[in-house]
């Protein structure tokens, strides 16, 4: 696939998990990316490396979004056209019981404030015609005891029906793909458990755990120019999850 030749992606939290896969396919599908992580430098390195190997073009961006100088530090070196802004970037909270102030300003200054302040930045870079998405989470559609965390993902929700209203008029799309359960480093109570992922098997109607590609190859299709149509929808990507 070449459709993406000659745009430039940004995903966030690209060293790991499904933003890696997502950014390999989106330079598979010929987007030169780049791949922006929090700290781990060496898993950013990997995702670079995936991507040159496999004949793609990528480059690695650190910025913490959990600082208040997070997305600035992500858009000094991004420059216009930026085609495709994948806000992916998260991480998890405690239980209710044992969330404090700090993990809750945390979890919503990553999940939260950082793609609504880098979609922000990223506007004026954008052309006519660009690709929003917004990864959330099946969470906010069935009940998890680690409510900041699922109160994020619906905040995201909300942002993208809305910003998708308020960009149509540059034929910007929002998108939002809501993943279920896919094995990454977020989910390592799957790892080397098959009692858990049996588990996850059983309610799942295609009968697995979702993979990391899965995510990817929908974030793929909404990037496409086939998607042009498609803008404020929350898309369930997660094998048939919880349908009875
Ligand atoms: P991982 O925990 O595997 O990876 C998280 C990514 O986010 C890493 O690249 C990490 O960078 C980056 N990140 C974490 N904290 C920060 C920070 N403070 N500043 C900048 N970057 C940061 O997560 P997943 O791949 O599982 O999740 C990806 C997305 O998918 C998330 O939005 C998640 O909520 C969503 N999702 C995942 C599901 C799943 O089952 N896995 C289900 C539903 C939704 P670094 O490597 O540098 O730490």
């Amino acid at each position: 696939m070449t459709g993406l030749r000659g745009r430039t992606a940004l995903v966030t939290g690209a060293s790991r998990g499904l933003g890696r896969a997502i950014a390999q396919r989106l330079a598979a599908d010929g987007a030169s990316v780049v791949v922006h992580y929090g700290s781990n430098e060496a898993k950013a390195a990997e995702t670079v490396a995936a991507i040159t190997a496999a004949g793609g073009q990528a480059h690695a961006v650190r910025a913490d979004l959990g600082k208040p100088d997070g997305v600035d530090k992500l858009f000094e070196s991004i420059a216009a056209p930026l085609d495709i802004v994948v806000n992916n970037a998260a991480v998890f909270s405690p239980l209710f019981a044992d969330t404090t102030p700090d993990d809750f300003d945390q979890v919503f200054a990553v999940n939260v404030k950082s793609p609504f302040f880098i979609i922000q930045r990223a506007l004026p870079l954008m052309p006519d015609g660009s690709r929003i998405i917004n990864v959330s989470s099946g969470v906010t559609w069935f009940a998890i005891p680690e409510l900041a965390y699922a109160m994020t993902k619906g905040a995201l929700n909300v942002l993208g029906r809305a910003l998708a209203n308020t960009l149509g008029d540059r034929q910007i799309t929002v998108n939002t793909i809501s993943p279920g359960i896919t094995r990454s480093d977020m989910n390592d109570w799957l790892r080397d458990n098959p009692a858990a992922e049996q588990q996850v098997v059983g309610m799942v109607a295609l009968g697995r755990v979702g993979e990391p590609e899965d995510i990817a190859d929908a974030v793929s299709l909404v990037a496409s120019g086939d998607a042009r149509w498609i803008t404020g929808e929350v898309i369930e990507v997660n094998g048939g999850l919880f349908l009875g």
